[in-house]
């Protein structure tokens, strides 16, 4: 267990099948102050849920494509307030949540207004020979967001969660064709992404093959940079 000695606000940006749930599962664990919120989560909920943005989303993502700035942009921080995420000095996680340059600014300016920021943004570095096969091998608990992966971190019961019980689901997204576009659409908003928050100062990276490589090193550099 680590205590951490300032509030963190920490953004997890990597590719699709980087791992960047399974480093947050991961983080939960050891940081019990910590809370997250990931988008694609979130929109997997409510595509489950059949609501009207859920049935927008689902549009987008099954191609594999961004939703609008302004759609996510809107979504996540509704979220933000209504979790007292805006209230410095809350400490949490963002996975997915800002992707491109607009919503960063956009959420960077939000924050702004209640006196409170980002502090850490990390790139989880992965090599693309390592994410395709995790994708083909991933299923998810969609209430939850929990990820297994056949291979590495398998359910207890095949096809059901650990701590539910309920039925697992493949991704509709994590197709071989799918994954591309995510894939490419990925690199061509992550740039600039990285551009921006070099900026400001507030880029690291983690490279590994494998979350049990990666996450020693996350940890590492969150409690060298928040105490403990
Ligand atoms: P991973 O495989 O690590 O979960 P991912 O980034 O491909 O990575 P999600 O973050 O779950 O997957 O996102 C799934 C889809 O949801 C995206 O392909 C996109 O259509 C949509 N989405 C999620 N977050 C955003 C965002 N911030 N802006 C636009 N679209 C988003
Ligand atoms: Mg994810």
């Amino acid at each position: 267990i680590t205590r951490l000695l300032k509030p963190l606000r920490l953004l997890l940006l990597g590719a699709p099948g980087s791992g960047k749930g399974t480093q947050t599962s991961m983080l939960l664990k050891q940081i019990p102050q910590l809370s997250s919120l990931s988008s694609g989560d979130i929109l997997r909920q409510e595509i489950k849920s059949e609501s009207t943005l859920g049935r927008k989303a689902a549009t987008y993502i099954a191609q594999g494509k961004l939703l609008p700035d302004d759609l996510i942009t809107q979504l996540i921080t509704f979220r933000l307030s209504k979790m007292g995420w805006l209230k410095p000095p809350a400490t949490w996680l963002l996975d997915g949540f800002p992707r491109t340059t607009a919503q960063a600014s956009t959420l960077d300016g939000i924050l702004k207004q209640h006196n409170t920021d980002l502090n850490l943004v990390v790139e989880l570095d992965v090599p693309e020979s390592a994410i395709l096969e995790r994708i083909e091998n991933r299923y998810v608990h969609v209430p939850s967001g929990r990820v297994y992966n056949l291979q590495y971190n398998p359910p207890k019961v095949p096809g059901l969660d650990d701590i539910t019980g309920e039925p697992l689901t493949k991704r509709l997204d994590d197709t071989v064709e799918v994954f591309k576009k995510r894939l490419e659409e990925f690199k061509k908003a992550n740039e600039p992404l990285k551009v921006y928050y070099k900026k400001s100062g507030l880029l690291c990276t983690v490279s590994g093959e494998s979350s049990d490589i990666i996450f020693p090193k996350l940890l590492n550099l969150i409690t060298s940079k928040f105490g403990q």
